[in-house]
């Protein structure tokens, strides 16, 4: 990398800059356009380009991102404790779907090797996966799984991998509270998602709040099912127009396949082992049946996400990823973007670019149930950043936001879910969405998971080794210096954009490539080479008793 001064200015209107250069800049090193630097400033971090008096407005992206609190002559380090952050957005009087949609050309051609599902959704890998109703059970199904992987999956070759899906949920909660619903549906769509091919199988223990008919009634799954089986022995999925109002008719497709460790003719462990062996061979062999097919690039669902940011994150990373996501919006694809309190700051930008006043309308409550959610702790947005990414020269969580909306593009927002609802039950199969969740990496992923994601695309700067175990994580830097030192961690390195040696369109498209490559099974994410699973973490605003 050059070792002459280097600083990034996002928007001409801005009046503070941050420092490109690996190690950042001693006091005296001096611009090209002639300012000079007070104090040393670390790399990512920003330098006011002008005077900056007492109560003087910090603006960064041509949004205010504080106002100062003392004197700072030009070249000053401008940190966080400096800066006075503005209030929280008001959700009253926001623009809704003012803003006219950017044209965007369709993007023909592109397709990948997928596993179709009856329900029209397409998986990129070919996993069994084993739902759970209660944390009770998660020590059995691993050691299931463990003897799945070592006896069972090596004579279904078709099969990527077999995969428990465990949690702490389900024993000990306020089952009925409103709020309950949220872990409840995520669990089931999580079930549901296209990578595990329509194949149900639950382990439930028994006497848990959550019993195996109310994580998935039989409406929730029949269908799916039912059109697998037709599928995977060549016949004909053939619906009844009836089969909402006469499920028996149905009864044995509807039947739900669970191992209950707790019942009577259970004796001894082994015994529990052997129900879920056997359940699971039935399970691995019509997934085994299953082929890839070439499949259009509409069938991507990919949720965009970002942790461990840093200043660059909204330079190089994001940036990429918003160029990637207008590319699959214009090929038909589904992107959502979620982490509510890394966009409230930007809300109305978001409901100015809702592609309808509903869309809008949708996304306001969204975040009015956050405010709520948040104000119910004793917090607000404002507790979002982290140690790691001031460190990184993220001042507050306003400069933070902006950095992080501009992964979503800009084609219009077409669709708002809640917190673990899925696209599907939302009648949504394009676009970009606001998925609504925490920002907190494992939650959002798990939602993203739970809404029907068949890829996932990650950025960070200060650097995390986050995988998932259900769908492939992509990983991007924001930095050369975290992609060089991560080389066999990071799949794309978005910090040649800082360095001049690659533009946001070239790598943008590099990752809409490297997607494809992935999710046709061609190429492994690094998370994927190394087994790098993190587990899935609900998202509980309810009571637990
Ligand atoms: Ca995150």
């Amino acid at each position: 990398m050059s070792t002459t001064p280097l600083f990034i200015q996002m928007h001409p209107a801005d009046n503070v800059a941050i420092v490109v250069n690996d190690g950042g800049l001693p006091a005296g090193a001096t611009f090209a356009n002639g300012l000079t630097l007070t104090q040393a400033v670390p790399q990512g971090h920003k330098v006011a380009l002008v005077g900056l008096p007492q109560g003087s407005a910090v603006r960064r992206y041509n949004v205010t991102i504080g106002t100062t609190l003392k004197d700072l002559a030009a070249g000053s380090w401008v940190n966080e404790l400096v800066l006075q952050m503005p209030p929280a957005r008001s959700l009253d009087a926001l623009p809704l779907a003012t803003r006219a949609a950017p044209s965007l050309a369709a993007l023909d051609g592109y397709t990948f090797e997928g596993y179709r599902n009856a329900d029209g959704s397409v998986g990129t890998r070919n996993i069994l996966a084993i739902t759970t109703t209660v944390q009770c059970v998660s020590g059995v199904v691993e050691f299931a799984v463990k003897r799945i992987k070592a006896e069972l999956l090596p004579q279904y070759p078709n099969v990527d991998d077999v995969v428990g899906l465990e949690h702490s949920y389900g024993c000990g909660v306020a089952i009925d509270a409103p709020d309950a619903i949220i872990p409840i549906r995520t669990l089931r769509n999580i079930s549901l998602n296209p990578n595990f091919g329509g194949e149900l199988m639950v382990v439930s223990l028994g006497c848990e709040k959550l019993q195996p008919e109310r994580l998935l009634p039989p409406g929730s799954f029949a269908l799916q099912n039912i059109a697998a089986k037709a599928i995977n022995t060549g016949a004909t999925a053939r619906f009844d127009s009836n089969f909402g109002e006469n499920p028996g008719a149905h009864a044995r497709d509807e039947q739900l396949d669970v191992v209950c460790l707790q019942s009577d003719h259970h004796v001894g462990f082994m015994s529990m082992i052997d129900s879920i062996m056997q359940s699971a061979e039935k399970h691995l062999a019509r997934l085994n049946a299953r082929q890839r097919e070439t499949v259009p690039a509409s069938a991507l669902v990919v949720g965009v996400q970002c942790g461990g940011s840093d200043a660059f994150s909204g330079v190089t990373a994001n940036p990429a990823v918003g160029f990637c996501t207008d590319l699959l919006v214009r090929a038909g694809a589904t992107v959502m973007f979620s982490e509510v309190t890394e966009v409230r700051d930007g809300i109305d930008q978001l409901t100015a670019r809702a592609s309808t006043p509903e869309v809008a309308q949708a996304m306001i409550r969204e975040m009015a149930w956050y405010d709520a959610y948040l104000a119910k702790g004793s917090a607000d947005r404002s507790a979002n950043t982290t140690p790691g990414n001031k460190k990184g020269g993220l001042s507050n969580i306003v400069e933070k936001a902006m950095g992080s909306i501009v992964k979503s593009g800009s084609a219009a927002i077409s669709g708002v879910l809640s917190p673990g609802e899925s696209l599907k039950q939302n009648g949504i199969s394009n676009g970009l969405v606001y998925a609504a969740t925490p920002a907190s990496d494992f939650i959002c992923g798990t939602l993203q998971l739970a809404a029907g994601m068949n890829l996932h695309v990650f950025t960070t700067g200060r650097g995390t080794p986050y995988g998932l175990a259900e769908c492939p994580v992509i990983k991007v830097a924001t930095r050369s210096d975290l992609a060089r030192r991560w080389h066999d961690l990071m799949d794309v390195n978005a910090g040649r954009i800082a360095e001049g040696s690659a533009s946001i369109e070239d790598v943008g498209w590099e990752l809409f490539h490297l997607l494809l490559e992935v999710a046709s099974g061609r190429k492994k994410t690094w998370a994927e080479h190394w087994q790098l699973h993190n587990a899935l973490v609900l998202f509980n605003p309810a009571p637990i008793t």
